[in-house]
């Protein structure tokens, strides 16, 4: 197996341009056929070469000599009382990493990890806890969409797509942007670029290349703090990258028309939680494209920080929105199985 490549770390462009290649031996290889593949591998979503069949038995027979299908193993599945459901999936080295399905009355979406743990160290995040064992691959990506997909009952639908799982994903920057050609090219999955959203703590010179991309992904930011002492207590990504910094980057991203940069906040009671607080995020963000996410910290058991009272986050939303501000309290999903935001938390060899 280690001669063949995986077939889903490849663009199809790239996979195009092999076949231009083959195609000068002595059988005729058709660059279509690279369309073929991807709609058999994301529309159908099957897990063999020899079920492409209107693909001719010739090309089979070179695709399966020098390809294979990937899939990713469930290895645990928890259901949360609030409809979302936990998967920790099986890689081909033993890791596991951890992929969120999140149920909404008008929409699904799907959280992905990037990375197996993450290097950015942020001080209320369990997944930061765990240190950077390696970046996921392109293949590894896109299998946790299909995988979530695939549990869903027959009909249910993914619309939105959010790179806010174990990671981050501008630290693993090529894979990343290989998945989202893939996730959104027409003869695949063929994804909306505007449901598919990339969270990042801060890293300046990959979030000016990603507003320099083709692929226009919507961009968050997650920001916690509006002063550099509480920030880089918290992020200490804030540490070469301060809010000054940041916020000229966020101010000269190239936003396309009706979008916006989102930017997460989380609520932690007495540290980031006042109205002062709220009015240090308006002048902050004062005269950009944005909205911001408002997340109350999940406290968990051996966590130092504490979940904001619900009086409290209500007065700093209402504070943000008399101000004219777009502020939804994100309800954290998946609380109960330890799915939400800053708490997954796994990887270590099966
Ligand atoms: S919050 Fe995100 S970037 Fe920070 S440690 Fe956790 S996974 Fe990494």
């Amino acid at each position: 197996m280690s001669k063949l490549h995986n077939i889903k770390n490849w663009t199809r462009q790239k996979l195009r341009e092999w076949m231009a290649e083959k195609s000068t031996t002595n059988f005729k290889v058709k660059e279509f056929r690279a369309d073929q593949v991807f709609y058999w591998l994301y529309t159908q979503q099957v897990g063999s070469f020899s079920e492409m069949n209107n693909i001719g038995r010739e090309t089979r027979k070179i695709l399966e000599e020098n390809f294979w299908i990937s899939s990713l193993e469930k290895a645990e599945k928890q259901q949360s009382q609030d409809g979302s459901i936990k998967y920790r999936l099986l890689l081909d080295d033993g890791l596991s990493i951890e992929s969120v399905f999140m149920p909404h009355t008008s929409h699904n979406t799907v959280c992905v990890s990037s990375q197996v743990g993450c290097g950015m160290g942020c001080d209320f995040c369990m997944t930061g806890t765990m240190g950077l064992v390696r970046n996921l691959n392109t293949a590894e990506i896109i299998d946790q969409v299909l995988t979530v997909l695939k549990d869903q009952p027959e009909g249910e639908k993914i619309r939105n797509i959010v790179f806010m799982g174990m990671g981050e994903p501008f630290h693993n920057y090529q894979n990343l942007m290989q998945a989202l050609e893939i996730l959104t090219d027409e003869h695949g999955f063929n994804f909306s670029q505007r449901r598919i959203t990339v969270s990042t703590s801060g890293l300046l010179p990959k979030i000016r290349r990603f507003g320099e991309e083709k692929i226009k992904a919507n961009l968050a930011i997650s920001l916690n703090g509006v002063t550099d002492n509480v920030r880089s207590k918290l992020m200490p990504v804030n540490i070469p990258y301060n809010l000054e910094k940041l916020i000229k980057v966020c101010r000269e991203f190239p936003l396309e028309s009706r979008r916006r940069i989102t930017f997460e906040y989380i609520l932690i009671r007495d540290l980031t939680d006042s109205i002062k607080d709220a009015k240090g995020l308006i002048s902050l963000l004062h005269g950009m494209k944005f909205k911001i996410n408002l997340i109350p910290f999940n406290s968990v058991p051996g966590s130092k920080y504490l979940s904001p009272s619900q009086g409290q986050s209500r007065k700093f939303q209402k504070y943000l929105l008399d101000h004219g501000v777009v502020a939804p309290i994100r309800i954290s999903k998946g609380q109960d199985i330890q799915g939400a935001c800053g708490q997954l938390v796994i990887g270590a060899k099966a």
